[in-house]
């Protein structure tokens, strides 16, 4: 233990302190790597009251599990906060918070070939083969992802995985891996949907029927109205 309570890192579960990031109504389907890229002096914005209104209310719990963790450096770690504040801000809109944020890690060793994953099963076996001690959602996040468009979600299982993109865009995919995970199965046509089959554009917009499904879940706790 150490004495000091830090808000950023210990209640909203920044790790490395760093949050802020590019404006998310830029459409990451045109721009580029660079231009996105995750700098640790972007601009972030927290709201204590609003997050404190969300534990309130609904919220699920992260467990971040980072696969070749030990070999992850910085500006790796810090794609992970930003990606859990994208997160943040696109379920705020449906009155949904994430709560308490938790990291661990497997080793490069213990991760082999999992450090790229390749296909559906074996993003499968890895959430089947792994998951924290935390009881919240577990989220693994991998340097590559070789297929699909940077995530995965089995039906029906213990998690779900998001490729590093190296910028902010992995947000973008832990929260529409999430909603997946959440119960939102089916996707549609129109890229400005969270939930499509393509990477989203924005505004990423939810279908009512997505909302109740994800509220409804079991991994949500709260419920009052
Ligand atoms: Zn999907």
């Amino acid at each position: 233990m150490t004495g000091s309570f830090s808000v950023v890192r210990d209640f909203y579960g920044y790790r490395t302190g760093s949050y802020g990031h590019k404006p998310i109504n830029i459409d990451l389907t045109t721009s580029s790597v660079a231009a996105e890229a995750i700098a640790s002096d972007d601009p972030g914005r927290l709201s204590l009251r609003r997050q404190c209104e969300l534990l309130e209310t609904r919220f699920v719990d992260l467990d971040i599990i980072r696969v070749g963790g030990d070999d992850f450096n910085e500006v790796e770690n810090i794609e992970i906060d930003v990606a859990v504040q994208v997160t943040r801000e696109l379920y705020d809109g449906l009155d949904i918070g994430i709560g308490r944020v938790k990291w661990s890690f497997i080793t490069v060793a213990q991760a082999g070939s999992y450090m790229s994953l390749d296909s559906p099963c074996e993003t499968e076996d890895l959430i089947d083969d792994w998951s924290a001690f935390g009881g919240g959602v577990d989220c693994f996040f991998v340097r590559s992802i070789t297929y699909g468009s940077g995530g995965g979600t089995p039906t029906k299982g213990d998690g779900l995985a998001v490729s590093l993109l190296g910028h902010w865009g992995s947000g973008i995919g832990l929260a529409h891996e999430l909603g997946h995970f959440l119960g939102v199965e089916y996707h549609l046509g129109s890229r400005s949907f969270l939930m499509t089959f393509q990477f989203p554009e924005p505004p990423y917009k939810w279908r009512p029927e997505e909302i109740s499904l994800i509220k409804s879940s079991d991994s949500m706790h709260g419920g009052c109205p």
